[in-house]
C-alpha cells in the first residue's frame, strides 16, 4: 500500500462521520438563520409602521386645526358680506370665501386620505404582529432543537476534528489538496472503495459458486477495467476513477458484494 493511502482512507472515514453529524442537524442552522433575518425585517417594518401611525395622527390634528381656522374666517367673511356697500368689495369678499371653502375641502379630503392610510396601516400592523408572533415561536422551537442536537454531537464532532488534524499530518500536501478538491466537487466523497460483485452460480448438481463479475467505482458506479482492479487491490499506486476522478481502493468488508444471479434459478 502506498504511504498515504491508509491515511487518506482514514480521513474519508472521519469526514463521513462529520457529514453524518451535519445531516443530523439538517437544515436547522440555516432555518434558524433565515428566521432571525425575517424577524429582524418584521421588527424594522413594524417600527416604521408605528412611527408612520404617529405622523398620521399629528398630520390629521394639524389639518383639523386648519379647518377650524378656515371655518372661523368663513363665518367672519359671511358676516361681512351683509355689510358691504360696493360691488368691488362684494367681489373681493366672495373670492375670499371661495378660497377659504377650497382650503376646507382640500383639508377634509386629505384627512379622508389619511384615515384610509391609517386603516390600512392598522390592518398591516395587525398582520405583521401575528406573523412576528409565529416566527418568534418557531425560532424558539428551532433553537431548542438545534441546541439539543448540538449537545448530542458537539463532543463527538470535537473528537473527530482532533482525529482529522492528526490524520492529515500523515498525508502529503499534494494528496491533501487532491482530496479537498475532489471532496468539494463530489459531495464530500474523495476516496471510495471499489465494488466487486460476485455472482452466485448454481450448477446442475446444485453446487454454489461465486464468480467475480463487474467491478465498479463506489462513488459513481462506473465500471472499472480489470487491469486497474489488480492495481487497486495491490494499493501500491494511487488509482482514480476515470469518470468521477475519485481515488479508489479495495476494502475487505465493503468491496465484496455477493449477488444472486436470478437467471440461474429459472
Ligand atoms: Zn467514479
Amino acid at each position: 500500500m502506498f504511504k498515504d493511502l491508509k491515511s487518506l482512507i482514514n480521513l474519508q472515514k472521519i469526514d463521513n462521520e462529520l457529514l453524518k453529524i451535519d445531516e443530523l442537524k439538517g437544515d436547522l442552522p440555516q432555518i434558524v438563520e433565515t428566521l432571525e433575518k425575517n424577524i429582524a425585517n418584521l421588527e424594522r417594518e413594524l417600527e416604521n409602521d408605528r412611527s408612520r401611525e404617529k405622523e398620521i395622527i399629528l398630520e390629521t390634528k394639524d389639518l383639523e386645526g386648519q379647518i377650524e381656522d378656515n371655518k372661523e374666517h368663513l363665518k367672519r367673511y359671511q358676516d361681512q358680506l351683509y355689510l358691504v356697500t360696493s360691488n368691488k368689495e362684494y367681489d373681493a369678499l366672495t373670492s375670499e370665501i371661495e378660497t377659504v371653502r377650497q382650503n376646507i375641502d382640500t383639508a377634509e379630503y386629505k384627512i379622508l386620505e389619511l384615515n384610509e392610510e391609517m386603516e390600512n396601516l392598522k390592518e398591516a400592523i395587525k398582520g405583521k404582529d401575528l406573523t412576528l408572533k409565529d416566527k418568534l415561536n418557531e425560532i424558539k422551537f428551532r433553537r431548542e432543537q438545534l441546541e439539543k442536537t448540538n449537545e448530542k454531537t458537539n463532543d463527538v464532532q470535537e473528537k473527530l476534528m482532533k482525529n482529522r488534524e492528526a490524520v492529515v499530518k500523515f498525508i502529503s500536501l499534494r494528496y491533501i489538496r487532491e482530496y479537498e478538491r475532489v471532496s468539494k466537487a463530489k459531495n464530500g466523497l474523495a476516496i471510495v472503495p471499489i465494488r466487486q460483485v460476485f455472482e452466485e452460480k448454481v450448477d446442475k448438481k446444485g453446487n454454489i459458486e461465486y464468480i467475480p463479475a463487474q467491478v465498479s467505482c463506489g462513488g459513481c458506479h462506473t465500471i472499472v477495467p480489470p487491469q486497474k482492479v489488480v492495481e487497486i487491490r495491490s494499493g501500491t499506486n494511487p488509482i482514480r476513477c476515470e469518470f468521477c476522478g475519485r481515488m479508489l481502493y479495495w476494502d475487505e468488508h465493503a468491496s465484496e458484494i455477493r449477488s444472486i444471479n436470478e437467471e440461474e434459478f429459472i
